[in-house]
């Protein structure tokens, strides 16, 4: 056995003694506390930097973790976004003080982080944000209004990018903040979505304060920030696809199937090959760019390439688990939740983290050198722009 089979092997162990006694649905409360566990046995923050909380292991050693972790339902979702975008934003590109300040509390589950971009004039267009920061004495004032963000009412911190220089053209003058969630400025208000859960929220800053040394890349680089922010999470949701089973894969939706004796079924067998097949494929690519990531290969505009993949496998399995289960699938009790709270989430995975659309133009542009989509409001300055409110204010 190599030195990473025995640590995935060791990694199998705790885990399995680890949940034993979680609940089915744990609250946020025992989340905390297994992450603190997680942490404390030293898998989580696999690759990240000793110095400030992380182990300092590579790749190789995280993906073994995250093989292992696979078939257990781990209660991590809601440290997701600090660990798969904002942690990485901080670490690429935070000031000492601030690496050192935030992310062993953020490793541990002690702080749990938001990301503060989209707002409801700024989605796919998110350099069009509206959100105002202005100096105040030390640091500065923010005022504004985000929308769509995911567990922000669990947050104690959130990565927001605000404007700073209305007359610079709309992708400069913005800055990226650290932003404390507990401030009384701050208020939070669920938005309910389809799965009859509320996962994202609304955000409104009123004279929220933000001292000097919350900026994070420096005044007005904001866009700069977002970017590695975004390129971090469309890597994470991608790559952190096999972390737990989805109920709508190949072996979720191949278990219900067997169960009520549907998979003698010639057609039903075929649908299900064509979702292993697309799986296979999507795990295969997923283990390739792992391999790149190990040998120095950053991903890049790349991990739009897996986020979109991700996003049509997520819709093409819960159309089998629908064609396949019918109709009760989508009843919101007994043996299918599960799965019924999964076809209502998978349209969203086509969404958040950019739209498939979006992903398709990045990898135009990006991946395959086509033509860029022509840019007329790039050198204007932004204040003169139809964006947002701005658009029936004309300010
Ligand atoms: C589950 C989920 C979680 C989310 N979590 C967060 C979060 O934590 N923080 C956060 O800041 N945001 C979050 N979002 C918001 C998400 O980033 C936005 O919904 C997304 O960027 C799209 O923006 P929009 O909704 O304003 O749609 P729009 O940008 O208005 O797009 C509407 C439609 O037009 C298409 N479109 C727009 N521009 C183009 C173009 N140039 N070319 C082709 N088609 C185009 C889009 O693809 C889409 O179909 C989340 C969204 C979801 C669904």
């Amino acid at each position: 056995m190599t030195d990473i089979e025995e640590y995935g092997r060791r990694a199998r162990a705790w885990l399995e003694t680890a949940t034993a006694g979680l609940p089915g649905e744990p609250g946020l409360q025992q989340a905390r506390e297994f992450m603190a566990r997680l942490y404390d046995a030293g898998y989580s923050g696999i690759t990240w930097p000793e110095e400030y909380g992380g182990q300092g292991l590579s790749v190789a050693e995280e993906r073994a973790f995250q093989q292992a972790a696979k078939d257990f339902a781990l209660p991590v979702g809601v440290f997701g976004i600090g660990l798969g975008m904002c942690g990485p934003t901080l670490l690429s590109l935070g000031t000492e003080e601030q690496k050192r300040r935030y992310i062993r509390p953020l490793l541990r589950g002690e702080e749990i982080w938001c990301q503060l971009f989209s707002e409801p004039g700024a989605g796919s267009d998110v350099a069009s944000l509206q959100t105002r920061a202005v100096p105040d004495g030390d640091g500065w004032l923010i005022n504004g209004q985000k929308v769509w963000t995911s567990v922000a009412r669990q947050a104690d911190y959130g990565l927001l990018i605000a404007r700073t220089d209305p007359d610079a053209p709309k992708h400069r003058g913005i800055t990226m903040f650290i932003v404390d969630m507990h401030h009384p400025g701050v208020t939070v208000r669920p938005l309910r979505d389809m799965t009859g859960e509320s996962h994202f929220n609304e955000i409104f800053f009123d004279d929220v304060e933000v001292p000097a040394d919350q900026v994070v890349g420096g005044v007005h680089d904001g866009w700069n920030a977002a970017v590695t922010t975004l390129l971090h999470e469309r890597v994470s949701i991608g790559m952190g696809a096999t972390r737990t089973e989805r109920p709508a894969s190949f072996a979720g939706v191949s278990r219900r199937a067997a169960e009520r004796g549907l998979t003698a079924d010639a057609a039903v067998r075929d649908r299900l090959v064509d979702l292993y097949l697309r799986e296979r494929a999507f795990d295969l690519l997923n283990a390739r760019m792992a391999q790149e990531v190990k040998a120095g290969i950053a991903p890049g505009a790349r991990g739009s390439v897996i986020k979109l993949l991700l996003a049509d496998l997520t819709l093409f399995g819960a159309d089998v688990a629908a064609e396949i289960l019918g109709p009760d699938v989508v009843a919101h009790d007994g043996a299918d939740a599960a799965l019924a709270r999964a076809l209502s989430w998978a349209p969203g995975m086509a969404l958040g983290g950019g739209t498939n659309e979006i992903m398709r133009n990045i990898i135009g542009d990006r991946v395959l050198g086509l033509p860029r989509e022509p840019q007329v409001d790039r050198d204007v300055p932004f204040r003169e722009l139809r964006v947002g409110t701005q658009k029936e204010t004309g300010k």
